[in-house]
């Protein structure tokens, strides 16, 4: 085929997953599902009833059968939380209504239905809430897919590098399965589920591209670099011959780094570090094991609440939560549900700027019996495990949340103590991601035990960008200057009142950033697991001094674009 357009044009977006790959351009048309609201006689409910439970049934089974062969406990989780959404009591009661009383088609039905949690989810604002709403848009198009009779032929070319709007996880994780080498998506961010699946199955992805999607063609000759979050169209020889090298040296490199799991954590001065993981999933402890985290320094609750229909349960929590302090040893730092308004809370909230709505800690300082169960269950664990469990406090933004939440904690552990142990050490930090917080990071600070600075939130309410939206997409980058002044700032309130900072978002594993939140003072960074081997090997191979000196010339820079070359020149 002959192409008309330039070599070596660049397509810019996230790096989801990382890994070089070259191969051919194949897309995936994920054609939007729509269903007519068709009436149907109350002769037929009866058929259009079973339609919708032998469909629910088929999916079931389809997805039992994908996830016998998974091995990723990952991909498993979401399969399972899929099923779940299959099941769901709400959905069904709300189908089956639609098809008895207001007499629609069973397609219809299910379309309206799971729209209506779709759009509630939407209005929530959360971030986790963007994958829950990738499930339920998958299993709505999957179930009506099914009760249409519509099939899908779409067979994976063996050197294809698949290019979508975006991808559900049940295709990404069937792809996966049948060898897909790379993977470009339109949408999608840092922490959508396709990011977090790619990693999973080891898969590189950029994502997030946008619509300069279209300038590639069906069939082009595509480089995907999953490091620096770039494809390349129609390569020249000499590009392509750079990034076989590239490829063969980085795969090198990772033989190395995973041969030093075990190294010790200091830097070329010996001053030591601690490097932890970001767990969504139980599941993920092995891999964080592995690649030599020292604990959990941010495990996301919300995970939990969304896979399991008894989260509410305190013996259930309490279960899940010791579970995760045996897989894995160290601190575990348990952040309270971050979740917005949705029906998983009792009330149901719509709001016009979620983001900046009912989230995190306001949520929970209302929905006080969730709350309370949380804490009992966390401080139960944590008499059991005394000095391994921390307690994590998100969405702060003024001093009265913290004293509210910490006289809980405290009639807490009075009501728990009369029956036997407690941890009395328990300690008790914030998320510091909103500006409100870094600018009294001091008075914050003589309040609480330590500090995790949440750079995802941090940078989308100091940019005033939000960071799921890809339209300002360019605009969200955590290596902003105003971002590493607000860090410095919080440093410098934290270490006034002597308590320690450790950092949980994005910008920890990102290694030229990591050495530059060295260089200001912090010594715990938490990360995905899969970041940790490339962060510490930059950390054990240079000095304090170095780093020092680095973040003092970031915290002078005036834009993102200096910030990144002086990452380049860095890393030389
Ligand atoms: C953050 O905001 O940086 C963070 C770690 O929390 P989450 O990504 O879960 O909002
Ligand atoms: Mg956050």
């Amino acid at each position: 085929m002959q192409h008309t357009h330039a070599t070596n044009m660049e397509i810019r977006g996230i790096n989801a997953s990382e890994g070089i790959v070259i191969g051919k351009a194949q897309f995936f048309a994920t054609g939007v599902v729509y269903a007519n609201p068709i009436r149907i006689s109350s002769k037929e409910i009866e058929s259009h009833l079973f339609l919708f439970d032998s469909g629910k049934k088929t999916l079931i089974s389809d997805l039992e059968a994908l996830i016998e062969n998974q091995d990723a406990e990952t991909d498993i989780d979401i399969l399972a939380a899929q099923i779940q959404i299959v099941k769901d009591v709400e959905i069904e009661q709300r189908v089956k209504r639609l098809i008895e009383q207001d007499l629609y088609a069973s397609d219809y039905a299910v379309y309206e239905s799971f729209n209506v949690f779709i759009e509630l989810l939407r209005d929530s604002g959360s971030q986790v809430f963007k994958n829950r709403i990738a499930d339920l848009e998958d299993v709505r198009d999957r179930l009506i897919n099914i009760l249409c009779g519509r099939v899908t032929d779409f067979s994976l070319n063996p050197d294809g590098i698949l290019i979508a709007p975006t991808l559900g996880p049940v295709d990404l994780i069937s792809f996966a399965d049948q060898g897909l080498k790379g993977l470009i998506l339109e949408k999608g961010g840092v922490t959508s589920h396709a990011s977090i699946l790619a990693q999973s199955s080891s898969l590189p992805a950029v994502i997030g591209v946008g619509k300069t999607s279209k300038r590639i063609k069906e069939g082009d000759q595509l480089i995907l670099d999953g490091y620096d979050g770039l494809v390349i169209v129609n390569p020249d020889e000499q590009t392509l011959q750079q990034y076989q090298e590239k490829k063969l040296q980085v795969t090198d490199e990772h033989i190395e780094e995973v041969g030093e799991g075990d190294v010790q954590a200091v830097t070329k001065c010996d001053v030591p570090f601690t490097l932890l993981a970001n767990v969504d999933f139980a599941k993920e402890l092995d891999q964080a094991r592995q690649k030599g985290a020292k604990g959990i320094g941010l495990l996301r609750t919300e995970a939990f609440f969304f896979a399991n229909r008894n989260a509410r349960d305190e013996q259930e929590q309490i279960t899940y939560y010791q579970n995760i302090v045996n897989g894995i040893s160290g601190p575990v730092t348990i952040r309270l549900f971050d979740t917005g308004g949705d029906k998983l809370s009792s009330k149901i909230v719509q709001e016009s700027n979620p983001f900046l709505g009912w989230r995190g800690i306001r949520v929970l300082l209302e929905e006080k019996k969730l709350l309370l169960t949380q804490l009992t269950a966390i401080l139960k664990v944590a008499a059991l495990n005394p000095g391994r469990i921390q307690i994590l406090i998100p969405m702060i933004t003024v001093l009265d949340e913290v004293i509210a939440v910490k006289r809980i904690i405290d009639q807490i552990q009075k009501d728990l103590s009369e029956h036997g142990n407690i941890d009395e050490e328990i300690r008790v930090g914030i998320m510091v991601e909103v500006p409100s917080v870094a600018m009294m990071a001091y008075e914050f600070a003589e309040v609480v035990d330590f500090f995790s600075i949440g750079t995802n939130d941090l940078t989308q309410y100091t940019l005033a960008v939000d960071r799921g939206n890809e339209h300002i997409h360019s605009l969200y980058d955590q290596r902003n200057p105003a971002v590493w002044r607000t860090i410095h700032q919080v440093v410098e309130g934290a270490q006034q009142a002597d308590i320690p900072v450790s950092i949980c978002g994005e910008l920890a594993g990102d290694a030229v950033s990591a050495a530059t939140l060295m260089g200001l003072g912090i010594r715990s960074l938490s990360m995905n697991p899969a970041r940790l081997t490339k962060v510490k090997s930059i950390l054990t191979s240079h000095t304090i001094k170095e780093m020092k000196y680095l973040s003092e010339q970031v915290l002078i820079q005036k834009t993102t674009t200096d910030v990144m070359n002086l990452f380049k020149d860095w890393i030389g």
